[in-house]
């Protein structure tokens, strides 16, 4: 039996990391508007099992018909409607036993920008989340100060 390496699979789906990037359908769907598996293999590739506070989930959607799923992500992607090319951020989103919504960022992002934006999300929760805290359990102690703190970190993507 060949090994996951030669195979080009990977470990790391568990603990306090970055889990695998996952996707709806995207353009493989009637509704989809743009090319959901290339963003998650981009954002897979750059984060997928690298450390963090606790574990923290990526999706990536191709129309806002998976908004409940969109915030229910640490961070959640999806088409900003009426907005070609440009895209819609919901963060400390998840589900499990304390579900919570994620925040939405209040603008669009472009598509160019998005993996700078979740390196970005990354970074701040590194830095100001406790070890086991989750994203929105940190967004939920700061409060609206710590959110606009976030939102003006990824602003000047807009
Ligand atoms: S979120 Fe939209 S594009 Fe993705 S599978 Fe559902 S209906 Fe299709």
């Amino acid at each position: 039996m060949a090994l996951a390496g030669e195979l080009g699979l990977k470990w790391g789906g568990t603990g306090a990391t970055v889990r695998a990037v996952t996707a709806c359908k995207g353009t493989d769907c009637r509704r989809g508007v743009f090319d959901t598996h290339r963003l998650a293999l981009q954002l897979d590739r750059a984060f997928f099992g690298t450390t963090a506070p606790k574990k923290f989930k990526i999706g990536v959607y191709g129309c806002p018909n998976s908004l409940g799923k969109a915030r229910g992500q640490d961070v959640g992607i999806l088409p900003a409607p009426g907005e070609a090319g440009r895209f819609l951020l919901f963060v400390g989103g998840m589900m499990g036993r304390r579900p919570r919504l994620g925040d939405e960022l209040g603008f669009s992002l472009p598509e160019s920008a998005l993996v700078e934006a979740v390196g970005r999300i990354l970074a701040f929760y590194r830095r100001h989340g406790a070890e086991g805290q989750r994203l929105g359990d940190l967004l939920e102690e700061g409060g609206a100060p710590l959110l606009e703190r976030l939102r003006a970190e990824l602003k000047e993507l807009a």
